[in-house]
């Protein structure tokens, strides 16, 4: 494959994961961004477009410094946290999204209680940044301090930020995260009785069981 045939079919999978966030409900409008890493260079969704607009002339690509590579749309305003995510860690792809069960707890606690051995996937319980205004440096900043160790975050009063290897990777961790944040809210609601959690070894050990979790290879 040509770095351009790369190029190309990144952007269509992009495409599909930003219209998947819409189509399941993780995103409205034009909310949350996607983006995904092919060599030196950042695909990202276009800001404020909608993603059923998207065609392959639309294509929008960054350096990892943020310097404008390919098309003529304004990159997604979040690029601070997507290159800070790039830059940091191994990450091939980054998902954020409004997704509603995360944003409400996002606004309860400063961690999400290891209610289910999915905690592993996002390797372990998930730390809520603080807030800070959508688009900036300070928000790419405490998200980072949020991602260590993991491979997602909540944001305070905004949404999620997951990571992976590939978009198929860093969405499905997203839709885990927003299952798990539902789970933790049904099972909190009830007066008088708080959901029994995970120990930090039970955690472990389901990551150990995930790493083999699926076919062979
Ligand atoms: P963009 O349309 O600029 O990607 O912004 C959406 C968003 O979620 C900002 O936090
Ligand atoms: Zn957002």
């Amino acid at each position: 494959m040509t770095d351009r045939e790369a190029i190309d079919r990144a952007w269509r999978e992009l495409v599909a994961t930003a219209r998947r966030t819409v189509a399941d409900g993780l995103v409205v409008g034009t909310s949350g961004n996607v983006s995904v890493r092919v060599g030196d260079l950042v695909l990202v969704t276009p800001s404020g477009v909608p993603y059923d607009r998207l065609g392959p002339g639309d294509l929008t690509a960054v350096g990892l410094d943020g310097s404008p590579a390919r098309g003529t749309l304004r990159p997604t305003s979040e690029l601070p946290m997507h290159l800070a995510v790039y830059r940091a860690t191994g990450a091939r792809a980054v998902v954020h999204t409004h997704a509603a069960h995360a944003t409400a707890v996002s606004t309860l606690v400063t961690e999400l209680p290891p209610v289910h051995y999915m905690t592993a996937a996002l390797g372990g319980p998930v730390r809520v940044a603080p807030y800070a205004l959508y688009g900036t440096e300070e928000l790419a900043e405490n998200m980072l301090a949020a991602l260590r160790g993991r491979t997602g975050c909540l944001l305070r009063n905004h949404g999620t930020i997951v990571y992976g290897d590939t978009l198929d990777e860093a969405y499905d961790r997203t839709a885990q995260l927003e299952w798990m944040c539902r789970v933790w809210l049904a099972a909190s609601s009830l007066p008088g009785r708080e959901p029994a959690l995970l120990t930090p070894e039970q955690v472990a050990a389901a990551g150990e069981r995930l790493r083999g979790y699926g076919q062979p290879g």
